[in-house]
């Protein structure tokens, strides 16, 4: 049973580690953000709620998503424990988080939290490409394709989101610094947060976390 949160700015590389991380230790990848955009691509009424904030680069209000992060953790796939990418993002998240799982006898065990230079983000966000068809992410200056525009695990068609263009990159970046990083420091209260440098590359980053986590 391991509870996981990964916490750092858009661009730091938790969805990359995400992806390794469930993999490795058998637990279910929770991104709010990709449900966000499953929902979008479906036409929901959430989807339709959630896109006007997101092409902005600002935050989809507490009520919402806490709604809906917490029902994805109630399914049954999350008793052996969950990675947490991008939720919670605000201190109002955190406590409803902490919340449902003390109401049963959990907790967050660890919290990564990976820091990245503002420039580094910049490069990295607008340089993003996403695999349509499975969601594998790319960047054409990092972690290129083999192929350009094609994905290299399922050949499907890449591209851009949205959101990764540079002037809501910086919106999210300053979205970050201002709502989301305060977790830091409630983390660290509660004395399960490590720090870990996010510039480092994706390798040996995920070689800290193995070891930090356990073979
Ligand atoms: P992400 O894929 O995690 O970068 O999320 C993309 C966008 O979805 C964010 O910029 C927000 O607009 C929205 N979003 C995702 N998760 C949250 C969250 N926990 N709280 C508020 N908004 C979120």
């Amino acid at each position: 049973m391991m509870n996981l949160v990964l916490l750092g700015p858009p661009g730091a590389g938790k969805g990359t580690q995400a992806a390794r991380i469930v993999e490795k230790y058998a637990i279910p990848h929770i991104s709010t953000g990709d449900i966000f955009r499953k929902n979008i691509k479906e036409g929901t009424e959430l989807g339709k709620k959630a896109q006007e904030y997101m092409n902005k680069g600002e935050l989809v209000p507490d009520s919402l998503v806490i709604e809906i992060a917490l029902d994805r953790l109630n399914e049954d796939d999350c008793k052996v424990g969950f990675l947490l990418d991008g939720f919670p993002r605000t201190v109002e998240q955190a406590e409803a988080l902490d919340a449902y799982l003390a109401d049963k006898g959990q907790q967050v065990d660890k919290v990564l939290d990976m820091d990245v230079k503002k420039e580094i983000l910049m490069e990295r966000l607008t340089g993003r490409r996403v695999c349509k068809d499975c969601g594998a992410t790319y960047n054409v200056v990092g972690m290129p394709p083999k192929k350009e525009g094609v994905c290299d695990v399922c050949g499907g068609e890449l591209y851009q989101r949205a959101d990764d263009t540079a002037e809501t990159v910086a919106n999210r970046i300053e979205v970050y610094n201002s709502q989301t990083k305060p977790l830091i420091d409630y983390y660290e209260k509660a004395g399960n947060i490590v720090h870990m440098d996010g510039s480092i590359g994706y390798e040996e980053l995920f070689a800290e976390i193995v070891k930090l986590l356990g073979e």
